[in-house]
């Protein structure tokens, strides 16, 4: 019988985050529960399918397997197992969590679904948050980073013993891993506590991974960060995550890239924005700006009569995106600012053009002034009784 995907099992999308997940399984779960469904072959059928979905789909390293390597993956993880249900290692504490008071803990404890000891595992993906300036992640970049993983142990290849000792068949379940518990109505198969499922003991354990089969080492990998990165792009770096256990594969590295923020600059996506002060007599006058942009000075013609907060475009200014296309356009916002530390000349020059405005219609200066007052007489005429 060909397994349904699990995704179509819970009816979610494939890239659901794990909120969805869980409703869509606390949904189903409900809804096929053996209690509610009693001598129903199908809903216990069904209630098995949702529990060993969720299973995989919940746990960030299996729904990874899962989604490289389809139901291969993550084979002897799901299905199987001992009668009445029983669930897993971690799934044993996701169950009861997100059934709280609904079930109660009838399945606490767990049980049979657990995936063998001895076969082998693909490793832990891992994430590394990496910071750039802006300016790396416009032009790409080489950094160093330091990961700190979990590598098989050398002296004694993952094994656990020490060279040269030998393991014995474990005395709690004679080397099956396993032991039989009855709790309440159901027998559960659980893994031995004595071995955690192995079914041998180690007598000497390794003198390097105290018995662990893998040591931490950090090591230095350097990454090549195309151009045009931006906020929540990832870098993927094969094999480069934690090792596998008993043999499997190496788990996968991501890089995931944040941009600091920039003093000058503002990223939107290939855009970029800046703000540009200008000072008011060129804004009325009109004038020449220099303004910044990320390959040097560029010069910015301002026409007069310009307002503040206006937005001028220097086309293909801004960032080339790293997927391909056309770069962005960076926006100057001009910024009029009011003159400081004035001397007695200066503020003797701006009374002489405050009397000027006045002698003329001053407000046909103000464009925007003349549009509020205007607003204002009129509001007051409007709520005139
Ligand atoms: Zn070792
Ligand atoms: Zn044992």
């Amino acid at each position: 019988m060909s397994k349904r995907d699990y995704y179509e099992v819970l009816g979610v999308e494939k890239g659901a985050d794990q909120k969805e997940i869980k409703k869509a399984y606390r949904r189903l779960a409900q809804k096929f529960h053996p209690d509610r469904n009693p001598d129903d072959k199908t809903s216990a059928e069904k209630f098995r399918e949702v529990s060993e979905a969720y299973e995989v789909l919940s746990d960030g390293e299996k729904r990874a397997a899962y989604d490289q390597f389809g139901h291969a993956g993550v084979d002897g993880q799901g299905g199987g197992g001992a009668g009445g249900g029983g669930f897993g290692g971690a799934g044993a504490g996701d169950f009861s969590d997100i059934f709280g008071d609904v079930f109660g803990d009838i399945f606490g404890g767990g049980g049979g679904r657990r995936r063998g000891p001895n076969a082998p595992a693909r490793g832990s993906d891992l994430r590394y948050n990496l910071e750039l300036d802006l300016e790396n992640a416009v032009s790409g970049t080489t950094v160093d980073i330091r990961v700190p993983r979990h590598i098989e142990c050398d002296r004694c290849d993952g094994d656990g013993a020490e060279p040269g000792t030998t393991k014995e068949v474990c005395p709690t379940c004679h080397g099956h891993g396993q032991v039989r518990m009855q709790q309440g109505f159901f027998a559960v198969q659980q893994a031995c506590p004595t071995c955690h499922g192995t079914g041998v003991q180690i007598k000497v354990p390794c003198h390097k991974c105290n018995g662990d089969g893998r040591v931490r080492e950090t090591r230095t990998l350097s990454v090549k960060i195309p151009p045009g990165v931006d906020t929540g792009d990832r870098i993927r770096l094969n094999a480069e995550g934690e090792s596998g256990v008993n043999g499997g594969p190496p788990g996968d590295l991501y890089v995931q890239v944040a941009i600091k923020p920039h003093h000058i600059f503002e990223r939107d996506g290939r855009h970029l924005q800046c703000e540009v002060p200008i000072n008011f007599v060129d804004a009325a006058l009109g004038g020449e700006l220099e303004v910044p942009t990320l390959d040097g000075r560029v010069k910015l013609k301002i026409p007069p009569e310009t307002q503040t907060g206006r937005l001028f475009r220097l086309r293909g200014k801004g960032v080339k995106p790293v997927r391909g296309g056309m770069p962005g356009d960076l926006l100057c916002k001009v910024v009029v600012e009011t003159p400081v530390k004035l001397n007695d000349e200066q503020r003797d020059l701006l009374r002489q053009l405050q009397k000027s405005f006045d002698d003329s219609n001053s407000h046909s200066h103000s464009p925007k002034k003349t549009g509020f007052f205007d607003s204002v007489k009129s509001f007051f005429e409007d709520i005139k009784p």
